[in-house]
């Protein structure tokens, strides 16, 4: 039998056949094994600093793989487009220089293993808060079969990339505030800006039009109005928020070391559809309808303007001006003061916080009810005498009292009569702010101005507990958004 040949022939196909699979092996199109995967979860860069992320092959592949990085601004303190450069540049292991990308589609290239992808912040002059958004690296599909899949693409979490503002002072008032300095024409300048994350995109919108624009003309005018009437007070600082609830309306303090006044408000409270039943559904969705609500909905129905009043009577009744003789009370004795005093000092005997307290508090006089204006009246002296004399402003009327008169009115009586507070047109007072909802609103024990976190008031003037509460409440806020 000759079957040699047969035989020979066999094996030189089979040589053939085990030389194509071997070179197939070697050449496969994609190395279906290898995985990718990002080192990075999440990261802080300063603006000016350039964003670096960072992509791992487990496996080099033999072909370019094709993806696309895109910027998903969906977080409340979302980037603003020009804050970023569009240019993405990379750069394989193997690579000597930077690749740039078309447009936000660049390659992992073949025989590397590690990938660095990365674009510019800008370093500008503006006050911004911390801006941050998601990277989603993505396979390039217009590029690849449909049906190709790099192992690991799916999972690669996108980073949560935050930028922080390097202009102005980091320090703020307090967390989600912007600070302006006073100057003694009572012009405001910006000086610095929270850094904290934003409640929500109308926070941030707020932050933008603040640091680019300044404040909205007409709040600066209320403010000014406000602010700036009666005895000459020195307003150091303004500091305004925007805090989404019905918790927190403004706060007043005395500052020993720049001596003077810091005043913070809560413009939350300028529009109370936003912050009604704790939702956001009147949240503006993009600039435009932020800048409608400023100019059109501005204290329409909401109590900022009533706040305000209210803070400023504090300044009116607790100034060193007019009303109260500075105690260092770690050097003085409390009771050298003969007249009524506070945590601010011994007021003086004609002031009206004296005046306020002689008639309505020494030796508890009964008073008959309502002896306060509204619930938040009740928690002490000083808030007793700012919501008689925001109430001065805001009634409508203010009928005469006499004895037999209830608590409330007798005390409004005194405010707007009393001989230092003269210099208020209370009446004119009223019309040429932007007051907002009006005392009719609030006959049925009104607003809580401040709330501590355990539901109790929160006195205006106590600023620690304040800001305490504020930075408490934000972060679980925050945690649970
Ligand atoms: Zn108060």
């Amino acid at each position: 039998m000759n079957y040699k040949p047969f035989l020979k022939i066999n094996y030189f196909l089979l040589c053939i056949l085990i030389t194509i699979t071997s070179c197939k092996k070697e050449e496969p199109f994609f190395n279906l094994t290898s995985v990718i995967s990002s080192e990075n979860k999440g990261q802080t860069v300063v603006e000016g600093d350039k964003i670096i992320i960072n992509l791992n092959l487990s496996e080099e592949l033999s072909e370019d793989l094709p993806l696309l990085l895109d910027i998903v601004d969906d977080v409340p303190n979302f980037i603003n487009p020009e804050d970023y450069d569009k240019t993405i540049q990379f750069k394989g292991n193997l690579d000597n220089e930077w690749r740039t990308a078309s447009g936000n589609t660049f390659y992992f290239p073949k025989r590397n293993t590690s990938l660095k992808i990365r674009f510019a912040t800008h370093d500008d002059v503006l006050m911004e808060t911390k801006e941050a958004f998601h990277a989603v690296i993505k396979l390039d599909t217009s590029k690849t079969d449909n049906d190709f899949m790099v192992m690991g693409i799916n999972e690669i979490e996108p980073p949560l990339i935050s930028v922080e503002d390097n202009d102005g002072d980091p320090d703020t008032i307090g967390e989600g505030t912007v600070d302006f300095i006073v100057d003694d024409d009572f012009n405001f300048s910006l000086v610095s800006v929270s850094q904290e994350r934003p409640y929500n995109r109308f926070e941030k919108y707020f932050i933008d039009y603040i640091s680019k624009d300044g404040l909205p003309q007409h709040i600066y005018e209320d403010l000014k109005r406000v602010l700036k009437s009666g005895v000459d007070i020195p307003i150091r600082r303004f500091a305004m928020l925007y805090y989404p609830s019905l918790q927190l309306g403004g706060f007043v303090y005395f500052d020993l070391d720049i001596e003077g006044w810091i005043v913070a408000l809560n413009i939350a409270y300028a529009f109370p559809d936003i912050f009604s039943l704790g939702s956001f559904v009147s949240d503006p969705q993009t600039s435009e309808e932020f800048d409608q609500l400023l100019q059109n909905d501005y204290n329409k129905e909401g109590i900022f303007g009533y706040v305000l009043v209210h803070e400023y009577g504090h300044l009116a009744t607790l100034n060193y001006e007019t009303q109260i003789d500075y105690v260092d009370y770690f050097e003085e004795n409390v009771t050298d003061c003969s007249t009524y005093s506070n945590f601010e000092g011994c007021t003086k005997p004609e002031s009206v916080i004296n005046g306020f307290y002689d008639k309505f508090y020494k030796d508890s006089p009964e008073l008959n009810s309502p002896s306060f204006v509204t619930e938040y009246a009740s928690s002490i002296l000083e808030e007793d005498l700012a919501e008689c004399f925001a109430f001065s402003i805001v009634q409508n009327e203010i009928p005469d009292s006499d004895e037999f008169s209830s608590g409330a009115l007798q005390k409004i009586n005194f405010v707007w009569k009393h001989e230092q507070l003269s210099s208020f047109n209370f009446r004119s007072f009223r019309e040429d702010i932007h007051l907002g909802l009006l005392a009719e609103y609030f006959q049925e024990g009104g607003p809580i101005l401040n709330y501590s976190k355990h539901g109790k008031p929160l006195l205006c003037t106590d600023h620690k507990k304040i800001i305490e509460s504020l930075a408490e409440r934000r972060k679980a806020y925050l945690e649970n958004n």
